[in-house]
């Protein structure tokens, strides 16, 4: 064996860079590339990851220390080469790039699950002689007790743990520590599985028979199995794209090898991951952070042994130790929870991508709204009907120029009484949450702004989930920041001339509920947003509650365009299809057309049918045309052209590097120091803007640098944007000022 350990030291600093040369000593046992080590590291004690195994070391013997042990859960080295991959793509450490890939629970602080174990019972000869006797013991010796001979005889049938035999038996650890001691019974010690919860639990769905469309999809996808391509599956929703994948991953299985799917936010889709559950069964391991870190812990492990072989999970899951990966879904690829947008700012679906090549295994991202990207990339498979027939619901344009005397115009309430009227549901989304999101004195003109951010403040009315339940507290109107903590009472008068004359503008999610449920009284209304959804399930809760509800409807922000199935809806509204688009971002034509879609796939599911209006004053839009003629082909196609035109991605990379700091001076001198730093190592041809202010957060001023790499410079624009931040991080001159770097921001 090697006798020297390459080790990266699980630190937070940037500064901090290994690997460190450790000498491997015999009764260290098993190490190699992945193994995870305690090490002395100066005077400290750290955990660190075996990135590389090596005859010898430049280190002198004499300065060489050892590890101190080896931890109980490893990491397979292809996954320490894709966290360090990882690392490098976006700009981060190997340190931060590796904490990607460690077992759930284990970090720089060292590793705070374990495995748990338990004891296993089992009767022995003269145990299943006493179980079917009547309380003596076969040779003599003190009759059993009534606990006692329960207890034989919950384990005539079979082996049981000592949990099962507790919950089910009510046996105590005692109890069977006596029968062990008088020979009745063996005990064993086994692993002890922490279970995921109950909200992803497999619903026995049918196996379906595929329709053509599907059947030739599934093909292409088998097909590519061998060769690992990578496809773009496009349908709508209910166009059958998960039957595609479970059926892929039962091939897959059939062929030994294991399966990743991805999927957004699991709170939103606990429906795919039952599904899975469902049809696969126990060797699905479902790993969230809504899991106790002891059943991520344990779910891993499975994972990692082998006895699980397929993951499903949301962006972390691409992480997932499954050896011998064949297939790699990403199901709504489109979905912006797959960003990561904290250092590592990794990219779930660019990971995938990689991954997937590696491994050789076939790559499916599913979506009825494709990215640019991808469809310029991938190959297409087109699902182009709903598996039930019934086609898409037509989109109709209402348009809000001219007067208006709310934020819901007529037709849009005469559209949602009909539907109340015939006992309906529908969904109306508004893409902004609380009451009003800006307020100004009608005298003097002052906005009322956050005191740490240059934002307006937005006014809250309601603290309470759900409409038509009585209100905890009832309505206390409070304003509050939506970039930090700071809420203040909503004031009687202007802070700055007195005036009692506030105005209101703008309309967010609790106030068109509000309304909504006194036009359509009795019908129930129902809120979903991030204030309404804050705890555990309660997401789940309202989306069950509207689903129970005989009529009923849901107004949200884009939450409610995600995720759940509700056959009933036949009308979808969006509010204010505005304000998405004339976001100021170069992806505004595409959220907005895939807001519309999506929302759009909600409406119209049953017999009945569906329609769906879109409130809006740029009816001309390319996005709000194509989304109205159902047109996905024609929409991207106009779309890469613009982008190529001004070259934006996807044909070119973006790097963001973001300064902040209280002090405006430092902040400016930092921002100036560092583009010239940056600069000195830009290739010729990579283009930077900047240093451009951004508004105040949270008491911090704020700088940006834009950097467009053209395709193939990305690497090398991203080692450049390193070396000069790294550099930067050591100087004086930074001190007080934080960094962050961003590639392809979202
Ligand atoms: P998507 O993932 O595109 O939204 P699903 O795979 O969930 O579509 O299919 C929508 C519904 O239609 C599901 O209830 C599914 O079980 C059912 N389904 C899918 N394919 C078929 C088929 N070939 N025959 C009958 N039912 C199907
Ligand atoms: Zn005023
Ligand atoms: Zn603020």
């Amino acid at each position: 064996m090697p006798a020297i350990a390459k080790v990266e030291p699980l630190v937070t600093a940037r500064a901090l860079r290994g690997p460190f040369d450790y000498a491997l000593t015999e009764e260290m046992g098993d190490v190699g590339v992945g193994t995870v080590l305690r090490v002395p590291f100066g005077r400290r004690r750290l955990l660190g990851v075996v990135v590389e195994m090596a005859e010898e070391s430049d280190v002198p013997a004499d300065r060489l220390a050892s590890p101190i042990e080896a931890l109980e859960a490893g990491v397979p080295p292809e996954l320490v080469r894709l966290g360090l991959w990882v690392a490098r793509e976006w700009c981060s450490t190997p340190s931060r790039g590796l904490g990607l890939v460690l077992p759930p629970g284990m970090g720089a602080g060292g590793q705070r699950v374990r495995a748990q174990s338990e004891f296993r019972a089992e009767l022995t000869t003269l145990g299943l002689e006493a179980a079917a006797g009547d309380g003596s013991v076969p040779g003599g010796g003190r009759k059993l007790g009534i606990r006692q001979r329960a207890t034989l005889r919950a384990l005539a049938e079979g082996p049981r743990t000592a949990t099962e035999l507790r919950s089910d038996a009510g046996v105590e650890a005692a109890t069977l520590r006596k029968l062990a001691e008088r020979g009745l019974l063996g005990l064993e010690k086994v692993e002890r599985r922490r279970m995921p919860g109950e909200e992803t639990a497999g619903a026995a769905s049918p196996r379906v028979e595929l329709n053509p469309a599907q059947r030739a999809a599934l093909g292409e996808v088998v097909d590519a199995m061998d060769e690992g391509g990578q496809l773009l599956l496009h349908g709508v929703t209910g166009s059958g794209k998960t039957e595609i994948y479970l059926a892929a991953a039962e091939e897959a299985l059939r062929r030994g090898r294991g399966v990743i799917v991805l999927v957004p936010e699991i709170a939103l889709t606990p429906q795919t991951v039952g599904r899975f559950r469902g049809r696969l069964g126990d060797t699905v391991a479902v790993l969230h952070s809504a899991l106790s870190v002891g059943a991520r812990y344990d779910e891993w492990r499975r994972l990692r042994s082998g006895e699980a072989r397929v993951c499903v999970g949301p962006r972390s899951a691409v992480f997932a130790p499954v050896a011998d990966l064949g297939l790699l879904v990403i199901d709504e690829e489109h979905d912006s929870s797959y960003k990561q947008e904290s250092d590592p700012r990794y990219d779930a679906r660019a990971v995938a991508r990689h991954r997937a090549r590696e491994a050789g295994a076939v790559l499916v991202a599913g979506t009825a709204t494709p990215r640019p990207e991808s469809w310029g990339e991938l190959h297409h498979l087109e699902l182009p009907e709903r598996v039930d027939g019934q086609g898409m619901p037509p989109v109709e344009l209402v348009d809000t120029r001219g007067p208006q005397t709310g934020p819901i115009h007529s037709r849009t309430t005469e559209a949602l009484g009909e539907v109340a009227r015939e006992g309906g549901k529908a969904i109306v989304m508004i893409n902004r949450r609380g009451w009003t999101p800006y307020i100004a004195c009608r005298s003097c003109g002052e906005a009322l702004e956050c005191p740490n951010c240059d934002v307006s403040l937005v006014l809250h009315q309601y603290n309470r989930p759900l409409l038509g339940q009585p209100a905890t507290g009832g309505p206390r109107p409070e304003l509050r920041c939506h970039h930090c903590a700071h809420v203040e009472a909503m004031p009687d008068e202007c802070p700055k001339c007195g005036s009692v004359s506030l105005a209101r503008v703008g309309t967010g999610t609790e106030h068109v509920a509000e309304e909504l449920t006194e036009l359509l009284a009795p019908t129930p209304v129902f809120r979903l947003d991030a204030d309404a959804a804050i705890g555990s399930g309660s997401h789940a809760k309202i989306l069950g509650e509207f689903e129970a509800a005989d009529s009923a409807v849901l107004v949200g922000t884009q939450m409610v365009a995600k995720g759940h199935d509700f056959p009933e809806v036949t009308l979808a509204v969006v509010l204010d299809a505005d304000a998405t688009l004339h976001f100021p971002d170069f992806r505004a034509e595409e959220r907005t057309f895939a807001l519309i879609t999506q929302l759009a796939g909600r409406s119209g599911r049953s017999r009945k049918g569906g329609r769906v209006l879109v409130q809006t004053r740029s009816p001309e839009a390319p996005s709000v045309s194509a989304a109205v003629s159902h047109d996905a082909a024609g929409f991207l196609a106009g779309e890469l052209e613009r982008r190529e035109a001004l070259r934006y991605p996807p044909f070119s990379h973006l790097i963001e590097v973001g300064l902040s700091s209280p002090d405006v001076a430092a902040l400016d001198a930092a921002a100036e120091g560092l583009r010239e730093a940056i600069a000195l190592h830009l290739a010729p041809g990579v283009e930077m803007l900047g240093p451009a202010p951004q508004f105040r957060v949270r008491g911090r001023e704020r700088r940006r640098l834009l950097i467009k790499a053209p395709l193939g410079a990305r690497t090398a624009t991203v080692d450049a944007v390193r070396e000069a931040v790294e550099q930067a991080a050591g100087e004086r001159r930074l001190a007080g000022v934080a960094l962050a770097v961003d590639v392809d921001p979202q």
